[in-house]
């Protein structure tokens, strides 16, 4: 994966799930992008069903052609698979009922790129899920799912996917279908080159992080340790497999598992944290919880 701390193009705050007339949304294609334009994004992804939406960027918001397309996922579980940048308009796939993997094989096939949107909602368990090849990550966080049936974080698919060796990353989503209500409430931090082209590539090589509210600053993995540096937080945690990981907690009963915090507020929350790292270990990847309850989760970091 690319270190989007150690990259040197600007930091773009992305809308990567989003639907509009074209399916099951509220908004037209435009006035979702007026929408996402006027609450300060750079990069909005239309994902319609079964249909790609394409209305035009404007100067501010830059516009991923994308869609949904539905797969067949193990247990037979319907699993909903966001195709970005793709440039077909889906007429070839019509009908069809693919698996994940060959799903993601058209979608890469049609220029896109492909993630599996909210694996906990789909009832997909996380001992039978696979990541093929084809398909880059899934959404650790899709807000919809989460206001609706409680079910948007999939933090557990993440981490069996990981253990397993896949090379899996992670978006936080907003999967609005009432913007003013079930938007802007998850987004996903990307460092690239403001072109469609620049954002496909960091989302195929993991060059962002998901979140709900806090800011991350910065990540620094070395042998043995990672310091990380964020808005103010009551928790940092880094997970690293199996029953492992390690984390600090802020308060007048703040708990410390193999990690101290390097920074506070005056308040007491944290800033600035280093926690240990295994000298080998299958993944590393670090959570912030803000005061708020606001999470952010970062792809697996490396020393
Ligand atoms: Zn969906
Ligand atoms: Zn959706």
């Amino acid at each position: 994966m690319i270190d989007p701390w150690r990259a040197e193009q600007e930091w773009l705050r992305c809308a990567f799930h989003a639907h509009t007339t074209n399916s099951d949304g509220e908004l037209t294609p435009r006035a979702l992008v007026k929408h996402y334009e006027r609450a300060g994004y750079d990069v909005l992804a239309v994902t319609d069903h079964w249909f790609r939406s394409d209305p035009p960027s404007t100067e501010r918001l830059l516009v991923v052609p994308s869609a949904e397309l539905n797969c067949v996922l193990p247990g037979d579980r319907d699993g909903h698979v966001l195709a970005f940048g793709i440039d077909d308009a889906l007429a070839s796939l019509e009908g069809e009922r693919l698996d994940l993997a060959d799903t993601g094989a058209w979608i890469t096939d049609n220029g896109g790129v492909a993630y599996l949107a909210h694996p906990y909602w789909t009832g997909v368990t996380p001992g039978s899920l696979e990541l093929p090849d084809t398909v880059s990550g899934i959404e650790v966080y899709n807000a919809s799912c989460e206001l609706e049936i409680g079910r948007g974080v999939s933090t557990v698919h993440w981490d069996e996917l990981l253990e397993a060796g896949h090379r899996c990353f992670a978006l936080a989503t907003d999967d609005s279908h009432h913007p003013g209500f079930d938007s802007d409430l998850a987004w996903t931090w990307v460092r690239a080159e403001r072109t469609i082209e620049g954002v496909l590539e960091a989302l195929q090589t993991g060059c962002f992080y998901g979140s709900t509210g806090p800011r991350i600053t910065s990540v620094a993995a070395g042998v043995g340790s990672v310091v990380v540096e964020c808005d103010p937080c009551r928790s940092v945690t880094v997970m690293f497999g199996v029953s492992s990981g390690a984390a600090v907690h802020a308060g007048r009963l703040g708990y410390r598992h193999g990690g101290e915090i390097l920074e506070t507020t005056p308040d007491g929350s944290i800033t600035a944290a280093r926690l240990d790292l295994p000298r080998t270990t299958p993944y590393a990847r670090v959570q912030v919880t803000d005061e708020r309850g606001g999470r952010a989760w970062t792809n697996p970091v490396g020393p």
